[in-house]
């Protein structure tokens, strides 16, 4: 039932890779299976045997046509070089070719101790574990491309946080694990020949119109520069996505930057609530480099560590390679702010372009801020705000008066719309969520599953996220924030 594997990056030279199988788990058991990721991916689910499912994504079996393997990276760790991390726990099976002819990674997360583990136990706990599995699974259902989650299987095994936990492994999908990481892994080893080799496997993966004809007479320079560029945007569009839902992912090393613009590796990651451009939630960010409006120029910063390790194959002339990386790099704030601003009209309700909406569009957030409103909810409503004098959207601000005077400006601005009301009410509800997995409730179910052996909350927040645009009737509790003693401040990074 298991798809044929591609193994892609299991015939790279062997100095990108430490072949690795899984160490076997005592007591395998799937406690969560991700079924239309399955069938996406092409398993045959008539042929699903739950013990040989818990056998495979708990590292006990390899699957047949796998040659697991642990990749090699660096990575700027809170802006410091270390020039071998790799992978400590994760072991990539290999690939299968989805229903859509795409290339997909899966990779077992948590499946012991590989040449690359630092000291470290190569194993991972529940809690973070099932944490993965909902927040990105929640940010696949808001439309933000992600990593995604397969399976998740508990271990039977303790592993050793702050407390003795139970283990598990997750199950990751992803478009590649090629990270900005990965780069500069060969660049700090001068290894030019490896850096064009990622940057080929790049292209053909996440960015097949760089070899389109159009380019053809792109020389192959120009093509490298331009997979430089084509990276910056799609991750320019990411994190003008996360921002736009209040996503604030915690630790973005170049490590945790992929190459196909995937949002990867949901740590001590974390959605605000009421809204502070300056919020933390990670514990070990005690400088807040991570802090929600840090994010666009933490990928600005990342992206110029892609450039670098780009450099020989850019220009021969490395002092034109510089100019040129130079300027697509300082060419990243104005595309970062148009992606910024193109998401935010689309939470406002606009459809047309106007020169008055950047001030608009923070103008709701000063208004927010000062009210220390919940940014979801405030979006959210909106929508009923369009025609009534929003007590709902009101009594989400502790300070009104900002939002009072914010009000009829938005109003005023429809004029220059074409839809009707009814049609703005509907376009606002299907970009700005309901739902979002709020600290305290992912808090509540990791915790009945990792102390009572109860995923009864964990698959009732999972089905809620799944469908985050929708009102869910009975579900409201799931859209509210976290009263005052359950608001989650701090989220800790022992994963
Ligand atoms: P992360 O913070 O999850 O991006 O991990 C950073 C690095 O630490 C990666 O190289 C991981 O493979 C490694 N790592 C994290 N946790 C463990 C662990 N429990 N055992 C081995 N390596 C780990
Ligand atoms: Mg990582």
């Amino acid at each position: 039932m298991f798809p044929e594997f591609t193994l892609r990056y299991a015939r790279l030279p062997k100095r990108f890779f430490e072949r690795f199988d899984p160490v076997p788990v005592l007591e395998p058991r799937l406690v969560a299976f991700n079924r239309p990721l399955a069938e996406e991916l092409g398993f045959d689910l008539d042929a699903f045997d739950e013990r040989q499912v818990a056998e495979w994504f708990g590292g006990n079996a390899v699957p047949p046509g796998a040659e697991p393997l642990a990749q090699a990276y660096a990575g700027h760790q809170f802006g410091t070089f270390v020039p071998r991390l790799g992978d400590g726990r994760a072991v990539l099976l290999g690939e299968v070719t989805d229903r859509h002819g795409r290339l997909r990674d899966i990779q077992l997360k948590g499946a012991g101790r590989t040449p690359f583990s630092r000291g470290a136990d190569g194993r991972a706990p529940l809690g973070p574990v099932l944490r993965e599995y909902l927040v990105s699974e929640a940010m696949h259902g808001l439309g933000i491309p992600t990593t995604r989650a397969l399976a998740a299987v508990t271990t039977g095994e303790r592993v050793f946080r702050r407390v003795p936990e139970p283990g598990a492994v997750l199950t990751r999908v992803a478009a590649s694990h090629l990270r900005v990481g990965t780069f500069q892994y060969f660049a700090a080893r001068g290894d030019v020949e490896a850096i064009r080799t990622l940057a080929d496997m790049a292209i053909e993966r996440h960015y097949p119109e760089l070899l389109g004809p159009e380019l053809a007479d792109v020389d192959e320079a120009g093509r490298y520069l331009a997979l430089v560029e084509a990276v910056a945007r799609r991750q320019a569009a990411l994190v003008a996505k996360w921002m736009s839902v209040g996503f604030i992912h915690g630790v973005m090393n170049t490590d945790n930057t992929t190459i196909s613009g995937e949002t990867i590796d949901y740590g001590p990651c974390a959605f605000m609530e009421a809204y502070d451009p300056r919020t933390v939630f990670s514990s070990i960010d005690e400088g807040g480099r991570y802090a929600y409006a840090n994010q666009p120029w933490i990928v600005q910063w990342n992206l110029a560590r892609l450039a670098e390790t780009l450099l020989p194959l850019i220009d021969a002339d490395q002092e034109r390679a510089v100019e040129l990386a130079t300027a697509l790099i300082q060419a990243y704030p104005e595309r970062y702010e148009r992606e910024w601003l193109a998401v935010m009209r689309a939470k406002l309700g606009l459809a047309t372009e106007q020169a008055e909406d950047r001030e608009l569009a923070e103008g709701l957030l000063e208004a927010m801020h000062a009210g220390r409103a919940d940014f979801t909810l405030a979006f959210r409503r909106l929508a009923e705000a369009l025609e009534t004098d929003a007590p709902a959207l009101l009594e989400l601000f502790e300070r009104d008066e900002p939002i009072r005077a914010w009000l009829p400006r938005w109003r005023a601005r429809w004029a220059r719309e074409d839809l009707d009301t009814a049609g703005i009410a509907t376009r606002l509800r299907a970009v700005n969520p309901a739902y979002i997995p709020r600290n305290h409730k992912v808090e509540e179910a990791l915790a009945a599953a990792a102390e009572h052996d109860d995923f009864g909350p964990f698959e009732a927040l999972r089905e809620v996220l799944a469908s985050p645009f929708a009102e869910q009737p009975g579900r409201e509790a799931y859209a509210m924030p976290a009263p005052p003693s359950e608001r989650v401040f701090r989220t800790f990074c022992g994963t």
